[in-house]
This record gives structure tokens, sequence and C-alpha cells, in this order.
């Protein structure tokens, strides 16, 4: 994808080299980097103010945007909600998405929302093609306040799941699916560690073909690597009256806009607490929770007993090599293939997936 406003050489060696005469409109200015302000208007109003954006949503949009939201952080201590008109766009580009995550950054630590209010296709379309589309809460033109959610019923579960935010690359996710839909005995699938609910969706994808459910536990409060500090620490999730992470709206949020909310059940436990008080024999369980070596035994040990005759045990994030990640889901893998249970079935990318035979 590119990168506006980066690596300024390239852009103009990339123009000296191979002007196309042929483009024409907001992406060969992007590429003369000479883009044109969208025309952008602005009013307070108690704790909401509102941006309307007229024209091109790309780099050149930047300044304006950013300094009406500073502004406003820096004048108004009331401020709960900025709404971002955005009727009047024509185009957005990847840096015009950048902005947009850039103003919600902006907000998050003062709690301040950034909504987007009636977005048209040229908006809503990359949005949704590179997964940010769910980060945003979104409201109709005249809508009253509070916003409201408008969710975004996606029929086709797997199409949910591969615009919904998390870390399962769409590959592996299909085959996450395939190997759901695929099981042959009676039983619920489990997942340990639903955070925003990307995996379940594909889980549910298949739960829904096949007449199942999906039981999905997490606690909600994240990993050892989505705490302050870590690699994918995101300050906006943390729920400051609580001043710990809280994924569980997002989760929510995931599930009801794909309308998976019948197929998807929500445990918030630790896993470990859970497992004994679970007694159904599973057809599929997913582990994908903690990933320090204590974290993963202990949910090894929790549920791959509850496996039935048959069910699929799947792992993520297995490296065999320490280059690629840490070793904790792949001494699971190897452990659980030791024990004589279980036999392969072919993995993708980081998954394994094998199936108990006694
Ligand atoms: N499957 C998700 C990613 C899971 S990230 C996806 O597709 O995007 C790991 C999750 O495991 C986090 O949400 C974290 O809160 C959860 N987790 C970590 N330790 C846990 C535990 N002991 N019990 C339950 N959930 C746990
Ligand atoms: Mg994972």
């Amino acid at each position: 994808m590119r990168r506006l406003g980066q690596g300024s050489g390239m852009e103009e060696s990339t123009y000296a080299q191979a002007p196309d005469p042929e483009v024409t409109g907001p992406e060969a200015a992007a590429r003369r980097g000479d883009e044109a302000e969208p025309e952008v208007r602005t009013s307070l109003d108690g704790e909401v103010g509102t941006v309307t954006v007229s024209g091109d949503l790309t780099e050149a949009a930047r300044r304006p945007l950013v300094r009406a939201m500073t502004d406003w952080l820096l004048a108004s201590h009331s401020l709960r909600e900025v709404r971002l008109d955005l009727h009047g766009v024509a185009f957005m580009d990847s840096a015009g998405m950048a902005v947009l995550v850039q103003l919600q950054r902006l907000g998050a630590p003062r709690g301040v929302e950034v909504i987007l209010v009636h977005p048209p296709a040229a908006v809503v379309r990359p949005l949704q093609l590179s997964g940010l589309w769910r980060r945003f809460p979104i409201v109709e033109r005249g809508e009253d306040l509070p916003a409201v959610l408008v969710p975004q019923v996606v029929g086709d579960l797997l199409a949910a799941a591969e615009a919904a935010p998390g870390f399962m690359p769409s590959e592996e996710g299909r085959a996450l699916y395939e190997a759901a839909r695929s099981v042959s005995v009676q039983g619920p699938l489990l997942e340990v560690g639903s955070w925003m609910g990307k995996s379940a969706l594909y889980l549910a994808a298949a739960a829904r073909e096949t007449g199942r459910h999906v039981v999905t536990v997490d606690h909600h409060r994240g990993s050892e690597e989505h705490q302050p500090g870590w690699e994918h620490h995101d300050a906006s999730l943390v729920d400051p009256l609580v001043g710990r992470i809280d994924t569980l709206p997002r989760f929510r949020r995931t599930i009801a806009a794909a309308g998976a909310e019948d197929v998807v059940i929500a445990v918030i436990a630790r896993s470990e607490v859970l497992a004994p008080l679970w007694s159904t024999p599973l057809a599929l369980v997913f582990l994908d929770g903690s990933h320090t070596e204590e974290s993963a035994r202990r949910d090894q040990d929790a549920w791959v007993a509850k496996l039935a005759l048959g069910g699929t045990l799947a792992i993520h994030d297995v490296f065999p090599d320490p280059a690629d990640g840490g070793q904790a889901p792949f001494g699971v893998y190897t452990r659980v293939l030791a024990s004589g249970e279980f036999e392969e079935l072919p993995g993708t990318g980081s998954l394994r997936l094998l199936r108990r035979v006694r």
C-alpha cells in the first residue's frame, strides 16, 4: 500500500521515471503529491464537535483535521465526541484512512470518541478492505444523540471474519473454518482466546453450516503482549474506570455486526477456571490464548482431554523455528503429537490441526 508523505525521494524518482499520462484524478494527484486540501467545516456544540469534510480524504486532509481535533482537545474539557460528517467525501486513499485512525488516537486518551457520520461507499469500502471498518462507530446523518452503532450486518460470516480486527491471517482463518466444518463428531466448537472475535467468526461460519455452537472463552483483559509497554498494546482499549484492557465491547460489536450472536457463546473467564466446570465432549478445540509456557501447558492440560474421539485440536502460532515466534504453542503441538493419541492433518501457516484417534 502506498504511504504518502514518506520517502519523498522515492516518490520523486518514481515520477521522474514513469509518469503515467493515462492516470488522472485523485490517484494521479497522489502520485504528484499535489492533492487538494478538502473543504473542512467545524462546529462545536457542548460535548459534541462536528467536522464536515468535502472533497478528497488524502494526506492533504491531515493538517486541517488534526488541527480541528487538537484545537478542541485544548479548548474544551467537556468534549466527549467528534462526529466526522463524511457524506461529501468523493475519494479516500490509505493516507486518508491513516488520518481517521490518527484522529481516533488523539481522542482516545481523553475518552473522546470519533464517529463517522454518513460515510459514503468511497469511505466504507477501503475501511472494510483494510479491516479498519469496525474500529469506528457509524451513524447516519440526522440521527440524535447518543450515537448508535448502525449494525453492519453481514450475512456472510466468512466475509465478516476477514474484515474483523484480530490476529488471524486470512488463509489460516479459512483453514480453521474448513477444519471446523469437516469435523464428523457431535459437539460444540470451543475456542480459548476470543480477543475481538475474528477467529470466533471463522468458527461461527462453520458452526452455522453444521448446526453447532461456538463457545469462546476469554477474560478479555488481554495477554501479556497486550499490556502497557508491550508490542501489541492499544491504549484505546483500556477501560478508564477499571484501569485495564477490556476487549469485550469490541468482541460483542464484531459478533453482533456479523449477525452471529445466535451461534457464538462468549464466556468471560480464565480458561483454566472454566475448564473444570466443563464436561460436554468437544468436536473441536482451538487453542489461541496466552502464549507463555505456563499458560500454554495449562490450556493443554485443561482442554485437550475434553476433545471427543474423532474431534480436532487446532493450535495457533506454532513456530518450529524460534526465529519466527515463541515456542510455547509449538511445545503443546509436540507433546500432543508425542502422546500417540492424535494424528496430524495438513496445517496452514502457523495453524496446526490434529485429530484425536484414541
Ligand atoms: N483468537 C483471537 C486472538 C486471541 S489473542 C483472534 O483471532 O484474533 C489472545 C487472547 O487470549 C486475549 O484476548 C487474552 O485476553 C486471552 N487470554 C490470555 N490468557 C487467558 C486465560 N488464561 N484465559 C482466558 N483467556 C486468556
Ligand atoms: Mg494467535
